[in-house]
C-alpha cells in the first residue's frame, strides 16, 4: 500500500486532505482504495480514498496499524558536501534508523548554506519508503563547535578520523558519529575534537571514504553493535 506522512495527529474517523497529484495521476487510486498514513507521533493508520482530485484527495482514518517505533538514539554529525552526494546521505542515514541529523560547518565545508526544505522533502521520502513511523529530526546548520558546546554527557561522541583512531567498536548507550568534510578537519579541529570528554577518535578502515560513505558505515556498523 502507497504510504503518506502526514501534518496532522491522527485519530480514527478523521477526515485527512492530501494533495492529490500522486495519489491520482501517478499511482491512479480512487475512492475506497486503501493508503497507510503516519504523522510522527500517534504511529501509522490506515486510510481509505473518499474522493481524489488533480489537486487534492480526501481520505479518512480507519484504524491503527502500529504505535510510532523507538528511534535508535543515534545521532549523524556531517559537514555539508556536494548537493548529490549530501541527498544521498541523507536519504540512506533516515533508511538506518538515525534519529537525528545535524549538518556543522567545519574549516574545510565548501557548502555554507544548506536547503533545508530539499533536505526535508528527502528525509520524509526516505521515512516514507522504508517504514519508519518516526521521522529524524533534522537541525539546522550550526559551527561544530557551536554543536559540540554544551554536549550531553552521557553521549557518546565518535569522531570518525581516517588519520587514527581505534577501531570503531562502539558500546549501547545515546551516541553521536562525527563526519568530516571532503576535505577533512584540519589538524586543530582534529585536536580540539579529541579534547572534548564525550570524543572517541574511530577508524572505519585502512582506506579513505568519501564522506557519505564513511557516513553511512559508520551508522551501519553503529547499528549492529549497539542498535535496537
Ligand atoms: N583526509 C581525507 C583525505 O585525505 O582525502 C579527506 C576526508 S574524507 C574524504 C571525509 C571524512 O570521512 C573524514 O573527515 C572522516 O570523518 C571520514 N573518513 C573517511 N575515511 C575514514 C576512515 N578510514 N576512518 C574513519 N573516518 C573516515
Amino acid at each position: 500500500l502507497p504510504r503518506l506522512f502526514v501534518q496532522d495527529t491522527l485519530a480514527q474517523g478523521l477526515s485527512i486532505t492530501v494533495e492529490g497529484s500522486y495519489l491520482g495521476a501517478v499511482l491512479r487510486l480512487g475512492p475506497g482504495d486503501q493508503v497507510k498514513l503516519f504523522d510522527d507521533r500517534t504511529g501509522e493508520w490506515l486510510a481509505e480514498i473518499v474522493e481524489v482530485g488533480k489537486r487534492r484527495a480526501i481520505l479518512t482514518v480507519t484504524h491503527k496499524l502500529r504505535d510510532r517505533e523507538p528511534v535508535p538514539d543515534l545521532w549523524l554529525l556531517f559537514a555539508p558536501i556536494k548537493r548529490g552526494r549530501i541527498d544521498w546521505m541523507i536519504e540512506k542515514a533516515t533508511e538506518m534508523g538515525v534519529a537525528r541529523l545535524m549538518p556543522v560547518t567545519t574549516r574545510r565545508t565548501i557548502v555554507d548554506k544548506l536547503n533545508m526544505e530539499r533536505l526535508e522533502a528527502h528525509v520524509v521520502e526516505a521515512a516514507e519508503q522504508c517504514e519508519r513511523t518516526a521521522l529524524p529530526e533534522l537541525a539546522p546548520l550550526q559551527p561544530l563547535e557551536a554543536a559540540l558546546k554544551g554536549w550531553p554527557e552521557n553521549r557518546a561522541l565518535y569522531f570518525a578520523d581516517e588519520r587514527g583512531g581505534v577501531a570503531f567498536a562502539p558500546s549501547p548507550g545515546p551516541a553521536a558519529i562525527l563526519i568530516g568534510p571532503e576535505g577533512g578537519f584540519t589538524d586543530e579541529e582534529g585536536a580540539a575534537i579529541r579534547a572534548h570528554p564525550a570524543a572517541r577518535a574511530v577508524s572505519l578502515g585502512p582506506r579513505i571514504l568519501r564522506a557519505d560513505t564513511a557516513a553511512i558505515a559508520a551508522i551501519a556498523v553503529w547499528m549492529a553493535a549497539a542498535g535496537d
